[in-house]
Parts: C-alpha cells; sequence; structure tokens
C-alpha cells in the first residue's frame, strides 16, 4: 500500500535552530573553530532535534515533516543535486569546501550572485548554467537526510526546488545565448532519475516546489510557464516507478497554471491559500474547487506561513469546508522559513500583542487544529480555537493599535504628491557641498566590534547607564571617523554603532511597533534578523538619529552623511499588520520620518541617506499588481524628503541590481545619489541605467560586501572604468555595493584603501568623458 498524504503538513520549516545554532555551526566551521565531522554532527543533532519537536507538535502522519533543511540555501541545493551546478561530490552530503565556496567566494574566486526569494527577505544563490553544463543526478544528500531521519523513527518527505522555477531563477552564464528555460526537457530527465532513486530507496512522497508558477517570470509568459509545467510534471508523473509526486506553489495564486498542474498527473497540489492571498484573489479558493480533480489531493496552506498573526481558525475552517472535498490536507501557505522559532521564548513583549502572534512552532499547533476540526469538529481542538478567538477579539479592540492623531495626520498628505523643486535647480544649489570627481563613500554601517555589541546588550539590560553607553558610541565614532579620514573617503558616515539592526532600531524607536528578542529569522546563509512587528499606528515620540549624526559633524571637516530608514524598507523588513492597508502604514511611518530629516536638517547635516534596499523586495510577484505598489511606495519615499532645502542633497541606497523593471520607480524617488549593488553582477546593471538615460547620481558599489573577498586595485579600476562606459562622469560615486557591519575591520580596511586606490588612479589617468552625456562635470561640483 502506498503511503496517504498526511491530513496536516507544512512546507518547509526554519533551519538555523531555535537558538540559532546552525549559525554558529556554521561560523565555527567557516573560521576553523571546528572540522566538518563537529560540523556534521551538530547539523545533524540539530535535524533530527527538529523532526523531534515537529512530531510533538503533531505532526506524526509518515511524511508529514519536509526534509527542508539546507546548510546555506535550497536553491543552491536543487542546483548541485540536478548537476546544474557541476560538482565534485562524492559523498553522502555535499563536499563542504565546495558548497560554501560557491556560497561565500575564497580569495580565488567570487560566490554566486544572491538575490530575494520570490518577494521575501530571504536571498537565494543565482545559479548559472552554460551551454556546456550537463545535467546528473546527484542524490545523495537526500538519501542520506532521509535516512538519518529514518533511523530517528520518522519517515521525511524530500524537498527540491521544482524544475521550472529552478530554471526561472537561474541567469545563463556570461557568453551564454540559451535561455536556460529552454533546457527544461533536458533537466526533467535528470529529475526522473532522481525520483527513481528515491523511489528505489522506499520513499513515498517528495515536494517540489514551483512559487515561479505564481509569479510573472521575466523573459516568460504566465501561459508558457503553465503548458511547461504540464508537460514537465506530465513526464515525471508517468515515470515507472517513483514516489508520489506532491508540487507546491507558494506566495500567490496559480493562475493559468492550475488547470495545467492539476491535470498533469501530480499526486497532492500545495496552494496558497492564506487571508491575505484570499483578499487579492477572493475567486481562488472556488478556482480550486472547480480545478483540481478528486485524485489530487488538494493541500490548503491556509494557515498564513510568512506573517506572524494568530490564525483566524474559525475563517479558516469555513475556507477548509468551503472547497468540499474528501481528499484535503491542511498546511501552511509557505514555508515556515519565514518566521521565528516561537513566541514561548519572548518574554519582553507586551503580554497583549505576544497573544495576537503566532510563530512557527505555534502555527505547526494551527495546522494541526484545522486538519483535526475539519473531521472532529472544533471542539475537538478547543483550547486552539479559544486562543485564535480572543486573539482577534483583543485585537481589534485595542488601544494601542488605532490612534486618531495619526490616523487625521496621514490624511491631511492625501492628494500630495511629495515632489521636491526641480532637479536641475537643486544639483545647482547643491554645487554648495565640496565633493571631489568620483567622490568615494560608503553605505553607512561599518563593521560591529565584540565591544559595540557588548555595549549595546549591556545597556539594553540596564548593566551600562545612558552616559557611558553614549560614551562608547562616540569613541567607536571617533574611530571610525579617523578610519575615514585615513582612507581618503570622501563624504563621511558616523557608522551606525547604535544599530543592531537597520530595521528594528527604528521599529524600537518609533511608537507602534514590538520587538522581539529571540526572533531570529534566516536572510541567507548564517545571516538572520530579527524583524520587527508592527501591530499599530505609527508616531516618533523623539528624534532619533540627530544626536549621533549631529556629534559626527562636529568631529570632523568633511561633509557627513545622516543616514535613514526609508518606510518601504521599515515594512519590507518587518512583520506587518493584516488590519491596515499596507500603504497606509507607509505613509504613517513616512511622515514619521520627515520629523527626523527636519531635525538632521536643522543640525545642520546636509546629506542625509534614506535607505529603500527593500523596495523591489516588496513589488508584487503579478505584473498586473506592480503600478499600484509603487505609485504608493514612491509616494511615501517623497513624503519623507517633501520638506527638505534644495541645498539638502538626498541619497537613497537600494540593496539589489535587478534594475530594469522598476527603473521608472527609481527615478521617481528623485533622490539626487542612488547607490546599488552591481559587483556581484559585473556592473550589469548599468546597461538599463544608461538605457534609460538617469540623469541623477548614482553609484553602482565596486566592492562587494557579501563576500570576505579584498577586490584588487585593478579589478575595481576595471569595473569603474566599465561604470564610465555608461554614465557621466559627474554622476558617478564610488562606493560599496552595501553597508560593512557584517564584515571584519581587516577586511574593510584594505577593501576600502583598494576603492580609493582605484578611484584615484581612474581619475589620475584623466576621466574619460562619460558616453551619454556632455555635462560638464562642475556642473554637480566636481572638481575635475
Ligand atoms: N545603511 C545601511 C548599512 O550600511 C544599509 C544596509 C542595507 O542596504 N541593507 O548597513
Ligand atoms: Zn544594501
Amino acid at each position: 500500500m502506498t503511503a496517504p498524504f498526511p491530513t496536516a503538513t507544512i512546507t518547509g520549516y526554519p533551519r538555523i535552530g531555535a537558538r540559532r545554532e546552525q549559525k554558529k555551526a556554521l561560523e565555527s566551521f567557516w573560521a576553523g573553530r571546528i572540522g566538518a565531522e563537529d560540523f556534521a554532527r551538530s547539523v545533524h543533532t540539530l535535524r533530527i532535534g527538529t523532526y523531534h519537536r515537529l512530531a510533538q507538535l503533531g505532526l506524526r502522519e509518515d511524511y508529514a515533516i519536509p526534509a527542508s533543511y539546507s546548510h546555506y540555501d535550497h536553491v543552491l541545493d536543487t542546483a548541485l543535486t540536478v548537476g546544474l551546478i557541476p560538482s565534485v561530490t562524492t559523498g553522502t552530503d555535499f563536499d563542504l569546501d565546495e558548497y560554501f565556496a560557491l556560497a561565500r567566494g575564497t580569495a580565488q574566486r567570487s560566490p554566486l550572485e544572491m538575490t530575494k526569494w520570490f518577494d521575501t527577505n530571504y536571498h537565494y544563490l543565482v545559479p548559472e548554467l552554460s551551454d556546456d553544463t550537463r545535467f546528473t543526478a546527484r542524490p545523495q544528500h537526500l538519501l542520506s537526510l532521509v535516512s538519518e531521519a529514518k533511523t530517528a523513527g520518522h519517515l521525511v518527505r524530500p524537498v527540491l526546488v521544482g524544475p521550472l522555477t529552478l530554471l526561472a531563477l537561474t541567469k545563463p552564464a556570461p557568453g551564454t545565448p540559451t535561455r536556460p528555460l529552454d533546457r527544461l526537457a533536458e533537466l526533467t530527465d535528470v529529475y526522473l532519475d532522481i525520483i527513481g532513486v528515491l523511489a528505489a530507496a522506499g520513499v513515498e512522497w517528495v515536494q517540489f516546489d514551483e512559487p515561479a508558477l505564481v509569479a510573472d517570470i521575466a523573459g516568460t509568459s504566465d501561459h508558457e510557464l503553465a503548458e511547461a509545467a504540464h508537460r514537465t510534471y506530465s513526464t515525471l508523473a508517468s515515470a515507472r516507478t517513483r514516489p508520489q509526486l506532491f508540487v507546491a506553489t507558494p506566495y500567490g495564486s496559480l493562475r493559468e497554471g492550475l488547470d495545467e498542474l492539476a491535470g498533469s498527473g501530480i499526486d497532492a497540489l500545495g496552494v496558497d491559500l492564506a487571508a491575505a492571498t484570499r483578499a487579492s484573489d477572493p475567486e481562488y479558493a472556488n478556482r480550486l474547487a472547480a480545478a483540481v480533480p478528486q485524485q489530487v489531493r488538494l493541500v490548503a496552506g491556509v494557515v498564513e506561513g510568512r506573517n506572524i498573526w494568530a490564525d483566524d481558525l474559525r475563517t479558516s475552517l469555513e475556507v477548509l469546508q468551503g472547497l468540499e472535498r474528501e481528499s484535503l490536507s491542511v498546511s501552511t501557505s509557505t514555508s515556515l522559513l519565514h518566521v521565528p522559532y516561537t513566541v514561548e521564548q519572548e518574554s519582553s513583549l507586551p503580554v497583549d500583542v505576544a497573544s495576537w502572534l503566532s510563530f512557527a512552532e505555534e502555527k505547526v499547533t494551527e495546522v494541526e487544529a484545522l486538519a483535526t476540526a475539519v473531521t472532529a469538529g472544533p471542539d475537538a481542538r478547543v483550547e486552539a480555537f479559544n486562543r485564535a478567538d480572543r486573539a482577534r477579539r483583543t485585537r481589534a479592540e485595542s488601544v494601542r493599535v488605532h490612534s486618531p492623531e495619526v490616523r487625521k495626520r496621514t490624511a491631511a498628505t492625501a492628494g500630495q504628491d511629495g515632489f521636491r523643486t526641480d532637479f536641475a535647480q537643486r544639483r545647482q544649489a547643491q554645487d554648495a557641498l565640496v565633493i571631489p570627481a568620483l567622490p568615494t563613500t560608503t553605505i553607512g554601517s561599518f563593521p560591529q566590534t565584540a565591544e559595540v555589541r557588548r555595549a549595546r546588550a549591556d545597556h539594553r539590560a540596564g548593566r551600562l547607564d545612558d552616559d557611558t553607553y553614549a560614551q562608547t558610541m562616540r569613541t567607536e565614532i571617533d574611530r571610525v571617523i579617523e578610519l575615514q579620514e585615513d582612507l581618503g573617503l570622501d563624504l563621511i558616515v558616523h557608522g551606525e554603532p547604535e544599530r543592531n539592526d537597520m530595521d528594528q532600531y527604528f521599529a524600537e524607536n518609533l511608537d507602534g511597533f514590538a520587538t522581539t528578542e529571540h526572533g531570529w529569522v534566516q536572510s541567507y546563509g548564517s545571516r538572520c534578523t530579527r524583524p520587527p512587528i508592527l501591530f499599530g499606528d505609527v508616531s516618533r515620540p523623539n528624534p532619533i538619529t540627530v544626536g549621533w549624526s549631529a556629534y559626527t559633524a562636529q568631529q570632523t571637516q568633511k561633509t557627513v552623511k545622516g543616514m535613514l530608514t526609508g518606510p518601504v524598507t521599515i515594512l519590507a523588513w518587518s512583520f506587518v499588520r493584516d488590519d491596515l492597508p499596507l500603504r497606509e502604514s507607509a505613509d504613517q511611518i513616512a511622515l514619521a520620518l520627515a520629523d527626523e530629516v527636519a531635525d538632521l536638517e536643522a543640525a545642520g547635516i546636509d546629506v542625509i541617506q534614506v535607505d529603500e534596499p527593500a523596495l523591489r523586495e516588496l513589488l508584487p510577484l503579478r505584473e498586473s499588481d506592480r503600478a499600484e505598489y509603487l505609485d504608493w511606495s514612491v509616494r511615501s519615499f517623497r513624503l519623507v524628503n517633501a520638506q527638505v532645502s534644495p541645498r539638502t542633497q538626498i541619497h537613497t541606497h537600494l540593496c539589489y541590481s535587478e534594475f530594469g523593471e522598476i527603473i521608472d520607480a527609481i527615478n521617481a524617488l528623485d533622490a539626487d545619489v542612488t547607490s546599488i549593488e552591481a559587483a556581484r553582477s559585473r556592473m550589469g546593471v548599468l546597461d538599463d541605467i544608461a538605457d534609460f538615460g538617469f540623469e541623477r547620481g548614482i553609484g553602482p558599489g565596486v566592492y562587494d560586501i557579501h563576500s570576505p573577498r579584498v577586490p584588487t586595485v585593478p579589478e575595481l579600476v576595471e569595473l569603474i572604468e566599465a561604470a564610465l562606459k555608461h554614465v557621466a562622469p559627474h554622476q558617478l560615486w564610488i562606493n560599496p555595493d552595501c553597508g560593512l557591519k557584517t564584515r571584519s575591520y581587516a577586511e574593510v580596511r584594505a577593501s576600502l584603501a583598494n576603492l580609493v586606490a582605484a578611484r584615484n588612479q581612474v581619475v589620475a589617468a584623466g576621466i574619460p568623458s562619460g558616453a551619454r552625456s556632455e555635462t560638464p562635470a562642475a556642473a554637480v561640483g566636481v572638481s575635475v
């Protein structure tokens, strides 16, 4: 007999560890403090502990638990498993040196490019496909995950990124004419090999994640993807020996892909039916009821996998019952990768706020409660249903959540576009700033030393008084200023030592947000963030950054750049409200930040950077939803700066390189200078900028800060020269890709010294006149 699909499941689970055990293991291994064996042992313990815990929480049926563990990134894992990335792997696990070289780079080679996974804040490694790559099945590590779990008493479900999504996210290697998706048939054969091997090992269910089917993917149509899905999964389903196929489609609703996939012969279809998806596609549940044949198990992801609000179990139960089918399972809408482990660990959240939340463990409980209630009624899980009812009621009534003043203030800005004076005029006014040719600057943060972290923690815990804390931070700022002056950087920053995180810091200082102690969520590799929780209307009780920036300006003759996080990024990296449209929260945050900008200006700060690294991340996956999003997000950024003087130079920083699709919006931000990520994509982004005719200042990052590697002077010169082929010299700024806080001082000092040396070398050689513009360099205060 073949195992039925479990009635309760999840499509993925955090892998970093409830106490960040994996992070510690990874970082110890990378630093050489532990060897491969110790590393393998600690992540084995972590995986088995996770399985036990999930079973305890209610995932007790066979194949209810997904084997969604990864050392670093699940896209890399699948790419290696199918030989899309060639590999030397022979053992039961990936070759760790090779694996981490791909992920992090080495002194000799650059790592793979990294970018955001759909519209989340998780970063995956972008595989590159060249025409000579021959796909090959390398399922060894899947087998070992399955067998270690079995030994520990669990039948787990192997998880792979599905072939369509894998190719949709892959980029052609430089000089490769073939579109990765055009090699789908060939890749499908390798997936066939893999499921054959899994079947031979006794595996009865395998999971393929196909989020590409709910997104609009550049370079292909919904129709093409839907047809490809049908072809691919019909082929896989027609395999003679195979496990049963479960295809999950998180992060939105299927459109054309629904019929094609549901009718392809797969055995179970996972769909995102969380409240947010139901709101944006109200017909989805009905379409599913009509399209999914009874012999296909419908795995209804009603419990939101990517936000932290307690599920409204009664509504979810109605949705499940409305599907009117027998072959039904309950799941999460997406992997739980995007939420922290458990609310239980939080002791300092306001108790009412805590009672409104569900993290990963609580969500598993919700899934189990719903699966039970579908057949046995809500009374069979009375405790869970009572908790849900209470959360819904107390949250709706809470005075913490609703502020009439904030509502009044945002309402008053309706209809304002927030544009400043004309850019040409501003450019002239900003001549007053003394900034040399090809100015150098950084994105804001400097390395966070153990001492700085300790001081912050001690201050927070009340072990360090305010004065001593401020003194420690000022000492650190002095050091950062001295370093920048030494290195000859032009535009000085204070280094952000007081910020644990660019988002959390603002959340801690704004009303309407709560922050957690242990709510870590993986961002990439061993990097985790603790997303703040936006639960109510937002206002700024006191100035936030002004003291630190003003202090910095007193310590140096050079121009100082003030540093803020923009409204869209604060939202994107927080868990947001589900009881207020995002655009309203954005306006509330924007107005709070506008107060901060006014105070910075009054304190004599002439350059202010408002970071919006996440602007693109929130971009809806469906093209039809994008214009509306860009409209409100861009306007909220402009609201922050609407009142500043023309001579104040507004910078922004965007943290990705796919610029093309939103270049209009970036232009509409109306910032005087924009820095972007570009090193890993080898300045590829500049084509779009040149094609568009972008007129403002632009700083394509030349130093890849996501890698420990120190870029050499010739490399940097080459990147600067490449940039000058696309933008006029008076537009070009020289800076790293992103903030430096994750790097060590040794790396940063060496890298920035090379960056300044490369700039000097290019200037000394005589800056070529830009390919794009005849504007005299002097026009923006560049003295060539
Ligand atoms: N100013 C921030 C920093 O330097 C920007 C970080 C980011 O873009 N993610 O850390
Ligand atoms: Zn960045």
